[in-house]
């Protein structure tokens, strides 16, 4: 309000004890962008401690004093930002509740002592969540729900809702005519079905209050084009074009929407691998679906993130995500060299685009595959990642981490500097 009305206590003022001796001319915008970055650090926060941050936030905005010594309490230029390292973790048995309490209890308790402090748990049922949010809270653990979104495989599915499916650009059924393998059968993002489908997932899994959040991985289109190793695995063009078979969705829904807003069927258009409005049609149907699902997360007051591909560039050729302009908490792409065909140093540059394009929007993870690593090459991978930009990093999995590969993890994150320890 003081902002509001011109007036201030003055240049030397508590309020502007240890900011620049001239009164700043964009100080309401200052400020914004301060509550902005408090929001973004209180976000992988229990949930309670974002609703303190709100709480603090109201009585702030009533008293300019609370809120300004608590907003620079959160700005010291000595408070170092804190690494926050992440694990994909599965479960290891023959079912998703398979593992004892015990083997649960070992991987958290070793998690905690390699520094991740926050574990992307895969989850098919829900009895997994159940089963495994009182030892990661007992171990001080963050739990966040992983799930497979649009991949869904599901006998009974395809069974009742064959027209949830992704049709190809020869008008085939992903049921019938899966790409690449037998389980690639994807549900249609543009379907509202689909839409409605996913939203209640989502909000059945946050209705658990010992889970901080929810991760969503295959959030994409089936692969348009393949990375270059797994080009080599399959018979398939080894090319960079795009192929009607691979090229997703021209379902009933896709064409009849496509058709309302641009008065063109996509099956019949001429340059149906390259039309820019089709093309920018499949990002924001993508887009459109991440952010309704950031919002009902963000009704339970939980937190949303996303395993991505490893580029903006690469995300949008490859699988339709345009991840710039999603709605979320963090962003996860998954940084897998070999995929590439990319030595380690590759990881830099991958993880410096994201960042860059990101612009200080939310905070990157760069996911490193531990099977693509040896534990040297895990040190590297974390030193680079961290001197990208990157916030922290996420192992996949936290399952096949070990003593050896910390080791080397611990050397990558103490050659930066700029984090503090814990
Ligand atoms: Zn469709």
């Amino acid at each position: 309000m003081h902002i509001e009305q011109g007036v201030y206590e003055g240049e030397d003022s508590y309020f502007w004890d240890g900011m620049p001796n001239s009164f700043p001319k964009n100080v309401d915008g200052t400020i914004l962008n301060i509550l902005k970055s408090i929001e973004r650090e209180l976000n992988i926060q229990r949930v309670m401690k974002k609703r303190e941050f709100l709480k603090v936030f109201s009585v702030a905005t009533v008293g300019a004093f609370t809120f300004s010594s608590f907003a620079l309490s959160c700005i010291s230029p000595d408070r170092k930002p804190r690494l926050k390292n992440w694990a994909w973790i599965h479960p290891t048995g023959s079912s998703d509740s398979a593992n004892s309490k015990n083997e649960w209890k070992k991987l958290f308790s070793n998690l905690k002592k390699w520094n991740i402090d926050y574990a992307l748990l895969l989850t098919q049922t829900n009895s997994i969540i159940e089963q495994v949010i009182p030892v990661a809270k007992q171990e001080g653990v963050e739990l966040h729900a992983w799930i497979i979104a649009l991949n869904w495989p599901d006998k009974n599915t395809m069974k009742e809702h064959p027209q949830w499916y992704v049709v190809n650009g020869k008008g085939e059924s992903c049921i019938d005519k899966p790409a690449y393998v037998n389980d690639y059968n994807w549900l249609c993002p543009t379907n509202p079905e689909v839409v409605e489908f996913l939203k209640k997932r989502v909000e059945e899994l946050c209705a658990y209050d010992g889970l901080a959040g929810v991760h969503l991985d295959y959030i994409r289109y089936p692969d348009v084009v393949l990375a270059p190793e797994h080009k080599a695995k399959y018979d398939i063009p080894q090319d960079d074009l795009v192929h009607p078979q691979f090229d997703y969705c021209y379902c009933e829904v896709c064409r009849s929407k496509f058709k309302e807003l641009s008065g063109m069927d996509p099956l019949t258009l001429p340059d149906q691998a390259t039309n820019e409005a089709w093309l920018n049609f499949r990002f924001d149907t993508l887009t459109n679906l991440v952010n309704e699902i950031y919002d009902t997360v963000h009704k339970s007051g939980k937190i949303l993130s996303a395993a991505v591909f490893p580029t903006p560039d690469l995300s949008k050729f490859r699988v339709r995500q345009d991840w710039l302009k999603w709605k979320l908490d963090y962003v996860m792409p998954m940084m897998y060299h070999r995929y590439e065909g990319q030595p380690v140093e590759w990881l830099e540059t991958a993880t410096r685009e994201g960042v860059e394009a990101l612009a200080g929007k939310i905070p990157l993870f760069s996911g490193l595959h531990l099977a693509q690593l040896k534990p040297q090459e895990l040190g590297l991978a974390t030193s680079l990642s961290l001197k990208a930009g990157a916030s922290g990093i996420v192992l996949f999995t936290g399952n096949a981490m070990n003593e050896e590969y910390w080791k080397y993890m611990k050397e990558g994150i103490s050659s930066h500097k700029k984090y503090s320890e814990s």
